[in-house]
């Protein structure tokens, strides 16, 4: 039987993070944060210098590349050719750049690959932009977590506070909307709302009660 796979993609900002992890550890499934490989591969072009321009030699690295998520229900790490790189992948600089990896379709199809590889292991809570339209259409069950713009700026700026970080409420506003923007608008599988995903808007939720809503659906179709 196949492995069940919760896909839960959304805009930046929207909880996933924070909601997929709890999801997997109350139903002890596996994590699998999609975004860290594109911010793995974004790191390594950087620090190889290689310009996001010259994109045969990124796909050259990518094919080239070891990525590792490991997730044992406590820490969440990233490991880049062997290296533990779970902080360095979250700078500002990081997170800028990944748009020029994303939107290369080979690079995408080697993370669709890694990516598809943990279904065959494990049930899963995989969390991304299109997991649900392009990873796993099959998906047993695909969220799309919303919230509104000043919402998402609003947690991004307290999330900064509690790591000793003075944010601007209005610029991180507009980097929301701006990586929206390339997120939706890019040709090769941007950030849709797949029509069989269920829509849940996070704005003035708890975290627990949209974690409890995604268990709620979750166990609706897998009642064992
Ligand atoms: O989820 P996170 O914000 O860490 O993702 C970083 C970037 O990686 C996103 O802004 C997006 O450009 C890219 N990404 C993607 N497809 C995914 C996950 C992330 O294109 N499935």
């Amino acid at each position: 039987m196949k492995k069940f796979v919760i896909a839960i993609d959304g805009p930046a900002g929207a909880g996933k993070s924070t909601v997929a992890k709890l999801v997997a550890k109350k139903l002890g499934f596996l994590y699998v944060d999609t975004g860290a490989m594109y911010r793995a591969l974004t790191l390594k072009a950087l620090n190889e210098k290689i310009p996001f321009s010259e994109e045969e030699k990124l796909i050259n690295m990518a094919k080239n590349t070891k990525i590792e998520l490991q997730d044992n229900g406590v820490d969440y790490k990233v490991f880049l050719d062997g290296k533990d790189v779970s902080e360095e992948i979250r700078t500002e600089e990081v997170s800028k750049g990944t748009q020029f990896i994303a939107s290369i379709l080979q690079i995408r199809k080697i993370l669709w690959k890694m990516q598809r590889s943990f279904r065959g292991r494990y049930n899963i809570v995989m969390e991304g932009r299109d997991i649900g339209s392009k990873v796993f259409p099959d998906a047993q069950l695909k969220i799309f977590l919303d919230a509104s713009v000043k919402e998402r700026a609003k947690r991004r700026y307290l999330q900064l506070k509690e790591m000793g970080l003075e944010g601007d409420l209005n610029i991180i506003e507009k980097e929301i909307i701006e990586r929206d923007e390339r997120d939706r608008k890019r040709s090769i599988s941007p950030l849709v709302r797949h029509p069989d995903a269920f829509y849940i808007d996070t704005t003035g939720m708890s975290i627990p009660q949209v974690v409890e809503k995604i268990i709620f659906l979750c166990k609706n179709l897998n009642p064992q």
